[in-house]
Parts: C-alpha cells; sequence; structure tokens
C-alpha cells in the first residue's frame, strides 16, 4: 500500500513540522478521489449539485432564427438596392438622405409566425421573438420607422438606420445541437437550471452527495443549552464546520463532542470512518498533553502531515483512516484534523478541506479569485508562513481598493470573522507591509 505518509515526503518542501500551504494543497489535492456513485434528480433538485456527465444540446436553442427587436423584417437586398440608387442620384460617397420604402405584408408575433412569401419590397412587421418569416433577414428597429397616417401599410426608414443581417437572432447562436451545454463537474447555478429548462431536459445524472461527519473534541466544550462552568467554553467550531458544510451542499453528519479520552476518540474516528467519505475534527491536533487526535492517527491511520507554515492553522492533520482495527482495514476515509481555535478552523476549511471536499465530491473546482487592494496600515509579518488576516475591503471614491485589518488577529477571536469581507492572504515569502503597500484579498462573498 502506498501510504500518503511515503508520498507525502516525495513532495518538493515536505516538512512534517511546517509545511508550505501550497505543498500542503498539492499533496491534499493528490489524494481528494472523486466519488463514484451517481444519481437521476429532477431538474430543480439539480440546483448546487455536481453534474456527473456532459450535457449535450438535443436542441438549437433559439430553436428557430427570430427577431432581437420589435420592427419590421425584410430582405437586406432592399439596403443595397437603396445604396445603389443613391449614389447615382446625389453626390458621390454621399449615400446619406436615401430612405428605404416598403409595404407591410403582415405581422408575426412570438408564437405565431407569418406564413406567406416576403416580395423584395416588403416587410413584415414583428415582435421580439417571433420567428423571423421566409426572405428576411434584417429586422429595422420601429423606432428608426416612419409610418404615413395617410398610407399605414407603407413604411419608410433612412438606409443608415440599420446593417445587413441586423437584429435577428440566429438558430442555436445560444447552444447549438450536438455541443456540450455544461460539462461534467460543473456545480449546477441558477443560469444553469434555466439553460437546462430552455434545452428541454428534465432531469439530470449527479454525483451523490459527499458524506462528511465531523465533531468536536476538549473537555472544556459545552454544548448549547448545557451551564458554562469555570474554564468551560461553548461549542462554536461544530456550528462554524456545519454551516460551511451546508453552503457545499454536502451530507453533514453532526457526531457531537467527543471528550479527551483516547478509547472515545477512537471510537468515534472509527465510527466516522465507517459513516462518511471525509472525517473532519476539531482541537486535539497540537502538541498539548491532551491532544490525542494525532497519535491515535498514527497508529491505525496514515498521516500525511500535521503541521503547516500557515497562521492561523499551524496544527492540521491531514491523512486516512479506516473503520477497521488497523491501517487498511475496514472502509477508508479522508481525515481533516482541524485546530480548535475557531478562525483557524475556518480558514483552514477555506484554504485546505475546501477544494479537497469538491474535489471528492466531482466538481472541477476553479482558483478562488484573488485581488489587490491597497493596505491603510502597516501589517507584520514573518517570512517563512503563509498568513490569512481578517480584513475590511472597501472602495474609495475613485473605485480604488482598500483594505483594513480588522482589529484584532486572534486565532481564537471569531467576531473578526464576522466583522471581516475578506482574507488578506501574505504569502509565505512576504514580509511586513507597508501602508499603502498592495496586498492580496480574497473577498468573503460572490454574487452567484
Ligand atoms: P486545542 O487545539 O484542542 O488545544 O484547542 C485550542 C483552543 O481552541 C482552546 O482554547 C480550545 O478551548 C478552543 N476550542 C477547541 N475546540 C473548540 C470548539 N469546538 N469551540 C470553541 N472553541 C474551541
Ligand atoms: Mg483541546
Amino acid at each position: 500500500m502506498t501510504t500518503l505518509n511515503d508520498f507525502s515526503r516525495c513532495v518538493a518542501q515536505y516538512d512534517p513540522h511546517a509545511l508550505p500551504v501550497s505543498a500542503a494543497q498539492a499533496i491534499v489535492r493528490q489524494w481528494a478521489t472523486p466519488i463514484a456513485a451517481v444519481e437521476r434528480v429532477a431538474l430543480r433538485d439539480a440546483l448546487d449539485r455536481v453534474l456527473a456527465a456532459d450535457i449535450v444540446s438535443p436542441i438549437d436553442v433559439p430553436a428557430h432564427e427570430n427577431s432581437a427587436m420589435d420592427g419590421y423584417a425584410f430582405h437586406s437586398a432592399a439596403l443595397a438596392h437603396s445604396a445603389q440608387s443613391s449614389t447615382q442620384n446625389s453626390t458621390p460617397g454621399s449615400a446619406q438622405g436615401a430612405s428605404i420604402e416598403l409595404t407591410v405584408a403582415g405581422k408575426a408575433l412570438a408564437g405565431h409566425p407569418f406564413a406567406g412569401r416576403v416580395a423584395a419590397n416588403q416587410c413584415v412587421r414583428v415582435m421580439t421573438g417571433a420567428c423571423m418569416p421566409p426572405d428576411c433577414d434584417t429586422v429595422v428597429p420601429q423606432e428608426r420607422v416612419e409610418r404615413d397616417s395617410a398610407n399605414p401599410a407603407t413604411i419608410r426608414f433612412a438606409a443608415d438606420a440599420v446593417a445587413v443581417g441586423a437584429n435577428r437572432r440566429r438558430a442555436g447562436e445560444d447552444l447549438a445541437r450536438g455541443h456540450v451545454a455544461l460539462r461534467a463537474g460543473r456545480i449546477v447555478r441558477a443560469s444553469d437550471l434555466g439553460l437546462l429548462a430552455s434545452l428541454g431536459i428534465g432531469e439530470v445524472s449527479v454525483r451523490r452527495r459527499l458524506r462528511v461527519a465531523f465533531f468536536s473534541t476538549g473537555d472544556e466544550l459545552r454544548s448549547l443549552g448545557e451551564p458554562l462552568d469555570a474554564g468551560s467554553v461553548y461549542d462554536s467550531n461544530r456550528y462554524t464546520l456545519f454551516a460551511m458544510l451546508r453552503r457545499l451542499n454536502v451530507d453533514a453528519l453532526d457526531l457531537g463532542v467527543i471528550r479527551d479520552e483516547p478509547a472515545a476518540l477512537e471510537a468515534a474516528l472509527r465510527s466516522a470512518a465507517a459513516n462518511a467519505d471525509v472525517v473532519l475534527t476539531s482541537g486535539g491536533v497540537s502538541v498539548g498533553e491532551a491532544d490525542f487526535t494525532k497519535q491515535l492517527l498514527q497508529t491505525f491511520g496514515d498521516v500525511a502531515f500535521w503541521s503547516l507554515a500557515m497562521r492561523p492553522g499551524r496544527p492540521l492533520a491531514f491523512g486516512r483512516l479506516w473503520s477497521g482495527e488497523q491501517p487498511g482495514l475496514g472502509k477508508p476515509a479522508l481525515f481533516f484534523g482541524l485546530p480548535g481555535n475557531p478562525v483557524a478552523v475556518m480558514v483552514t476549511f477555506y484554504q485546505i478541506v475546501r477544494e479537497a471536499l469538491l474535489l471528492m465530491a466531482g466538481a472541477t473546482p476553479r482558483p478562488l479569485p484573488v485581488l489587490h487592494a491597497a493596505s491603510r496600515v502597516a501589517i507584520r509579518k514573518r517570512a517563512g508562513r503563509t498568513e490569512f488576516q481578517r480584513g475590511v475591503a472597501e472602495p474609495d471614491a475613485n473605485g480604488h481598493w482598500h483594505v483594513t485589518p480588522t482589529g484584532s488577529q486572534g486565532s481564537g477571536v471569531l467576531s473578526s470573522m464576522s466583522e471581516a469581507n475578506c482574507f488578506i492572504v501574505l504569502g509565505h515569502d512576504e514580509a511586513d507591509i507597508d501602508a499603502g503597500e498592495r496586498v492580496s484579498i480574497m473577498l468573503f462573498d460572490g454574487l452567484i
């Protein structure tokens, strides 16, 4: 069996005591194998699910050539005729003033095509979405047209009011029949539901939801509803984890709080592995006396790394574990032992775990956008680790973006996450930042 541990040792810059974030991401990516199971779901239930196969368009969208405007459809030969006659009749080089006169032969509305023929000197009144009438290739918008009240069947417009072929939508211009409309690995979003509906597709194949079990560790943790005795804290990590998992649309299995006792932890880890594809824990992976998770993993799991050159989030264990008595026995699961500190949980989740979960869910994750903003203040930063500070980014009156770190950057200060709207990402090799210097930021919110 190739162990994660062997594999990781071959990764450039491998240092189990302080692995650079990029190296950790590379190791995790290698081991995040997509789940194979697929299910069919009705279109609405496909929202936020991962497409299991390419969607090939069974039809052209739009199915027929149609008008993009309310106006009059005609054949563009009329434009050429008028250009010729105007050059003959007026000063050379001036086609201005040439006007075109056409007779209205009928009308076409969306859903009600015009079936007759249209002669060269004729046009058809068309509404947006109406099929282009036969013999017509151009639509002049109604605002560009004059109608004589004495002679309502005739329209007149300037020859330069419209270009050849203008204002028509070609069949298949949105999606061409036989072409891939959406790729496997796509996480279905609002536009995709509409797009699938426009293809007449009411059911799609998606991967089954990824199952992620999680629990908190720590004798000091109290669940909601319990009194807070001296030295205890409410367990908040299970709620942030629940929420972050929910946003990724995975099946989240909350296994509660486990005390700092090796036997209880071992039982919880095994049962988590038996029931989930991925196991997340928080706390107990540092080097303190009650930090048993890492030790247990080393005996019945396979640990790739357990400490990152990252702040917050230095203690982070990654590996595999099995539901059986020994490594390799029973059902395997990927394991992330997140730090206990609440901000570190969120930072490591977004920077290390998120991509792995998406890959395992069968998705093709794109790199998260990194933007730049000028720091309003100087920031202290030690080279040799990646820092994810919490910041508030905003544009000034000229549209230039600036960012300010939130007050306390302690890894236990969860309010810094609620206050912030971005991470300020200070790269591995970066040192102190001067006020006004450009820094990288990752915004929390996206439009879609
Ligand atoms: P640990 O990594 O277990 O040493 O925990 C580091 C810090 O995070 C300690 O102050 C813990 O009390 C705190 N902590 C650990 N787990 C949780 C949790 N689930 N909710 C809130 N704080 C926690
Ligand atoms: Mg602890």
